[in-house]
């Protein structure tokens, strides 16, 4: 495939204003699915189920199997829409989406269409540069999961070039909602990083709500980014393009960025922009085309004939509302006095997409100055090497775990950054890992006089210069003692006991 010719980002942004909108899949963590009583594997207890074991005859669109509106389900958007700042329509309903799909056994899907369950609200979003937005929410809407397809035998994993393809609907009728914004403009430069952040904000007041695990990686939280660019000045927007299913926040960003500059070479070239989704290519950052998309999409959509317009108890409305959690805006200020970040380290944090995953290791225990480092530190740089996201690597609560070993004194950081190793390839929790690998710290200091001994035997002309007051020459015995240790020592401690031993009596 050609590589599309890119033009420079700030260029780009000289001449065109782009404009985006997002679309946010959520994948409710319901015990049960959409509209069956099969077990959902969006949720805990169902997780790595062997393929095509969680489905009843509705998931697979068997004659005579009827729909049931899954009340949870329905609970669980209406909570999502008001945390949104949304309206809840007093009377939705589902529509049936027609296309042939071989994941979507029922040739239709059930979604929502004309009347979603929620729509009119607002999200703040905050840029780690300090800039704040009101991103506008259209609507947020009902509607079930297809299944899943797996290619077999080609060198991409796509559909091209593949031998033969597996279908496992273990995921249709996942009870999704999608939230939908509306055009965001005014974002300039910061366009990427406004994508990434409102994905974060999303995925705090989804976990914050508890109504999903959210774990992008898993395909629970997934984002389609829409980009068009016009010219600077001009009123009307420019054609988009939908860039799908990038899972990892770090990929959104930099999946509206490359648009931005794709989009930028087409138009300053004389060229359009092909109205069409776009696939998103995580090892080389592109993007290629995917199908082609009009405004008017004939899907042929119709009112469900099977299930009644969902009309919630305005009780059951205030009720949800009087337990949102706090807005994810005070939240961020209550939790940043609590954990005394200065500013650059909280937006730091908030802006990785790591505010859960900080405030669930200080949660389980961890100090929030350890958690932090951890979080921002290490994982990040071992999942950007991995094109990850940080969470997908460890739970909040080994890495409380990781902490409390360092503050006992188990571990260094050294050795911690081993075990956090082994936790990320899943040996176990990081004691487990400590035991099985023997990484413990050498806290003995009879161990360790006996190899500061034999190192300063060794090394008689450093232990002369010790002895005539020039400490730092001690390093030479330090390192040599940390390389006997295999590192399982602490340096400060080697650097105390080979001081005292070479002033000591010993000679
Ligand atoms: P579709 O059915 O094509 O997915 P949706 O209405 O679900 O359409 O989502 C379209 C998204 O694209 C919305 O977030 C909308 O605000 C956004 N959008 C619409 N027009 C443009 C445009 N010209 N440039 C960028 N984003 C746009
Ligand atoms: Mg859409």
């Amino acid at each position: 495939m050609a590589r599309a010719a890119l033009m420079d980002f700030d260029e780009a942004l000289e001449r065109f204003e782009p404009v985006i909108g997002l679309e946010v899949h959520v994948e409710l963590n319901t015990k049960t699915k959409m509209f069956s009583s099969a077990p959902n594997p969006a949720h805990a207890e169902f997780h790595g189920a062997e393929p095509n074991t969680l489905v009843a005859p509705v998931d697979l669109g068997l004659p005579g199997s009827l729909p049931v509106v899954n009340g949870t389900a329905v609970r669980y958007s209406i909570s999502l829409g008001l945390a949104l700042g949304c309206s809840i329509a007093e009377s939705s309903r589902f529509a049936r989406k027609n296309y042939f799909y071989p994941d979507l056994a029922k040739n239709y899907q059930i979604s929502q269409y004309d009347e979603p369950i929620a729509y009119e609200g607002s999200v703040e979003v905050e840029l780690e540069n300090g800039r704040v937005f009101q991103v506008a929410i259209e609507r947020a809407h009902m509607e079930e999961d297809a299944g899943k397809l797996t290619h077999v035998g080609g060198a991409t994993g796509r559909i091209q070039g593949a031998e033969y393809s597996l279908v496992d609907y273990n995921r249709a009728g996942v009870p999704l909602v999608e939230i939908v914004t509306k055009p965001i403009v005014g974002a300039g430069a910061d366009a990427p990083a406004l994508a990434r952040a409102y994905v974060a904000t999303i995925r705090d007041i989804v976990l914050a709500l508890g109504v999903s695990e959210a774990r992008m990686e898993r395909g629970n939280l997934r984002c389609d980014a829409n980009v068009s660019l016009r010219p600077r000045g001009q009123e009307q927007f420019g054609t988009r393009t939908e860039t799908k299913n990038v899972n990892s926040m770090r990929s959104i960003e930099r999946a509206v960025r490359y648009e931005i500059q794709r989009q930028a070479a087409i138009l300053a070239d004389g060229g359009t922009i092909t109205q069409e989704t776009r696939h998103w290519h995580e090892d080389t950052g592109t993007t290629s085309p995917g199908r082609p998309k009009s405004d008017a999409d004939d899907y042929r959509y119709f009112p469900e004939p099977d299930l009644l317009p969902v009309v919630p108890d305005p009780a059951l409305i205030e009720e949800l509302r009087a337990a949102l959690p706090e807005p994810p805006a005070a939240r961020r200020r209550r939790l940043k006095g609590e954990w005394g970040f200065t500013d650059l380290d909280f937006q730091g944090v908030v802006n990785a997409g790591l505010l859960a995953e900080v405030a669930a290791t200080v949660a389980a225990g961890a100090t929030p100055a350890a958690a932090r480092k951890w979080w921002t530190g290490e994982l990040t740089r071992i999942a950007n090497a991995r094109g990850e996201d940080p969470a997908a690597l460890a739970e909040p609560a080994q890495v409380a775990e990781l902490a409390a070993l360092v503050d006992e004194g188990v571990l260094t950081d050294r050795l911690a950054r081993q075990v956090l190793e082994g936790v990320i390839a899943g040996e176990g929790s990081p004691r487990e890992i400590v035991d099985a690998r023997g990484l413990a710290v050498v806290s003995d200091d009879g161990a360790l006089v006996a190899a500061i001994d034999q190192a300063l035997a060794a090394q008689p002309d450093v232990l002369a210069k010790i002895r005539d007051g020039k400490v730092q020459a001690a390093g030479a015995v330090i390192g040599a003692v940390m390389k006997a240790m295999q590192g399982k020592a602490d340096a400060a401690r080697v650097r105390e006991l080979v001081l005292e031993r070479a002033s000591g009596g010993e000679g």
